[in-house]
């Protein structure tokens, strides 16, 4: 491709999910520097309830009725987002006892509460027993272990059988199916797992397949759900009971980097009409479940860390800022991505600086591997200035080497 549209270098969608008022970013209507004063220090990070809130009424609008919505929580752990996100959605999934320990205190109802994640202790998959909750199970150990569970307590372990189909997400960030993963249990090996599962009395309710993670393009889910749905249909031959659950996955990912566009749901609503249809014929008992985390928290969090010094090095300047890679590992690059990006960045408290200029902005930490942002254009800063990044909703505090070089941990406010 010569075409000039190619020659002009690739932006960041804009993130007018944000307000702006007189050059300075509106969080939930609350001024930028309204909420560090909040705050009392920076860096930190603030989750907008109301963006929030939109998202998930936009996503239920675009998805046909009779489909569930779960939140996966370890996009964003914070207690008071879980506890915002168990209102919003039809249930919580979780990766871990301390996971599950959040959900439950939030007042997330047990019975829609799902366990996935390989290496489930013992004493973890006791603990989700007791609570009442569903485990996805992913291997022919934690099956054994549960029916020792059930046996003890005297009731039977709710489970569903996460498989590893033999297929992946094209295009995905991560790839969590397809080939030899330590995830779920091979799908030619699930009839074998769903006799002993039948044979062991566990209470069994259903599949859970997840094939990808921060996909963009609707067509490569839409083949996927496809592909999942197939594979659980022909799975459902082999179980001990009616398939009451199918979950889905997810794999619905935000805009972070120069040319990414935002998902277009209406395809995947369509998608999903067309699988509800065919499961009410085929599995009549079953519900469709989807499991997100990013797309539903994502775009909703910023990172704000103020600049303490302006330096210039050989024709480069330099903010450098009071937070970085121990707080914010994606946005620097080292989180999952290959050739390193810039996240959206602003100057939260002087956007309308009609003097622009390129910076880097790095944190403080003493390793060339915390750069926040390479050669970026934007309105001119000075030394005690907000530096905002977008999109940090989700993986961010909790995904963070936060005790690397001893600095103060961040804090995490919604607003
Ligand atoms: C991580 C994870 C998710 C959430 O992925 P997102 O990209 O944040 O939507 C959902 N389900 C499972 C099983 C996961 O491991």
């Amino acid at each position: 491709m010569t075409n000039s549209a190619t020659r002009t270098p690739p932006v960041h969608v804009p993130m007018t999910h944000f307000a702006e008022v007189n050059g300075e970013l509106m969080i939930n209507r609350l001024p930028l520097s309204r909420v560090a004063a909040r705050v009392g220090q920076t860096p930190f990070y603030a989750y907008d309830r109301s963006i929030i809130q939109r998202r998930v009424a936009k996503l239920r609008a675009a998805l046909p009725n009779g489909i569930k919505l779960h939140y996966a929580m370890k996009a964003n752990p914070m207690p008071a987002v879980v506890s915002l996100m168990a209102e919003l959605v039809d249930g919580i999934d979780v990766a871990s006892a301390g996971e599950l320990k959040v959900a439950l205190d939030a007042g997330a109802n047990p019975h829609e509460i799902s366990f996935a994640g390989p290496g489930k202790r013992d004493t973890e998959l006791r603990q989700s027993v007791a609570a009442g909750i569903l485990v996805n199970i992913e291997s022919f150990r934690e099956a054994g272990v549960l029916a020792a569970i059930s046996e003890e307590l005297g009731y039977p372990a709710r489970v569903a059988v996460r498989v590893n189909p033999e297929f992946e997400l094209k295009g995905s960030g991560m790839k969590m199916g397809g080939g030899p993963k330590p995830f779920g249990v091979d799908a030619e090996r699930v009839p074998q797992l769903l006799k002993e599962i039948g044979a062991a009395g566990l209470e069994f309710e259903g599949f859970h397949l997840f094939a990808g993670s921060q996909n963009l393009k609707a067509e490569a889910i839409c083949e996927a759900q496809q592909k999942s749905w197939a594979l659980a249909r022909r799975l459902a031959d082999y179980t001990p009971s009616p398939v009451r659950l199918l979950n889905l996955g997810g794999g619905f990912g935000i805009p972070y980097f120069p040319g990414d566009q935002r998902l277009e749901l209406e395809t995947i609503g369509d998608n999903l009409s067309d699988l509800v249809e065919r499961t009410a014929n085929e599995m009549p008992q079953a519900q469709i479940v989807l499991e997100l985390g990013r797309y539903l928290v994502g775009e909703a969090g910023i990172y704000v860390t103020r600049v303490i010094d302006r330096k210039e090095s050989r024709g480069l300047t330099y903010l450098v800022v009071d937070g970085g890679l121990n707080h914010n590992l994606s946005a620097s690059g080292n989180f999952g991505q290959v050739l390193r990006k810039n996240y959206p960045v602003t100057i939260g408290n002087r956007m309308d600086n009609q003097t622009r200029e390129t910076v880097s902005i790095v944190g403080p930490l003493c390793t060339p591997l915390d750069l926040l942002a390479d050669r970026i254009t934007l309105p001119k800063a000075e030394i005690g200035d907000l530096v905002v990044i977008f999109q940090s909703g989700a993986y961010g505090a909790s995904a963070s080497p936060q005790g690397f070089l001893g600095h103060p941990p961040v804090l995490e406010v919604v607003v």
